[in-house]
């Protein structure tokens, strides 16, 4: 367990819960082991903060990330796309359906903007500030830099993907990342959840639980 305290600053940070959607969680279409597990410490982070942000992956029917758009491809395939190497995944996600919304246990009210992703039809979107071509953005930067923030701390699903792209771009956009190693899971494919964590800790991330926050 990760012990480094993290003091908050109600003004520069935000918390960022990233994809806390049923499909997400055990029983959806692209379940995360004990992606459910992850409300205990996310509900009882989100009263410290003033600054909510949450991601919500958003894919219209036959996204180009889904095995089913590919005849003979299954799910975890992988092939290439004209920005590089794509997972296929199980169809998830798919606007305006349950397993898109957000799981009831998440205690969203006071989030301030939900951010969107993946919803052009022939590009995957991990990150919460890029599509997968890491050129075409989805507009977070822009708004968080205009309300001052300069910390993103860093929950949800799932951390070997969406969390883990998620603090790649802050910290290429010059923000400080926090990632609260309890309040997110992974779907590690081929030892991608260890990988996830050296890329952090190369990157500058500060890996920590929710028990060390003051
Ligand atoms: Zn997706």
């Amino acid at each position: 367990m990760d012990g480094i305290t993290v003091n908050i600053d109600r003004r520069r940070d935000l918390l960022l819960v990233v994809d806390p959607q049923n499909d997400f969680c055990p029983g959806g279409a692209l379940a995360v082991p004990e992606g459910d597990q992850i409300f205990g410490p996310v509900n009882k982070l989100l009263p410290r903060f003033d600054n909510i942000g949450v991601t919500q992956d958003w894919h219209p029917p036959g996204h180009s990330s889904f095995a089913s758009s590919y005849p003979g491809k299954r799910a975890y395939d992988t092939i290439e796309l004209t920005y590089g190497t794509q997972v296929l995944w199980p169809d998830h996600c798919v606007q305006g359906t349950r397993g898109a919304d957000f799981h009831p246990a998440a205690e969203l009210t006071r989030a301030q903007v939900i951010i969107r992703k993946g919803f052009h039809r022939e590009l995957d979107s991990y990150s919460a500030f890029f599509e997968n071509d890491r050129k075409t953005a989805t507009g977070l930067a822009g708004y968080l830099k205009e309300r001052g923030i300069e910390r993103i701390v860093l929950a949800g699903l799932a951390y070997d993907f969406c969390v883990l792209w998620s603090a790649q771009d802050a910290r290429r956009l010059g923000f400080d990342v926090v990632v609260v190693t309890d309040a997110c899971r992974a779907i590690d494919l081929e030892g991608s959840a260890q990988a996830a964590t050296v890329s952090l800790r190369d990157i500058g991330a500060t890996l920590t639980d929710s028990h060390h926050f003051d």
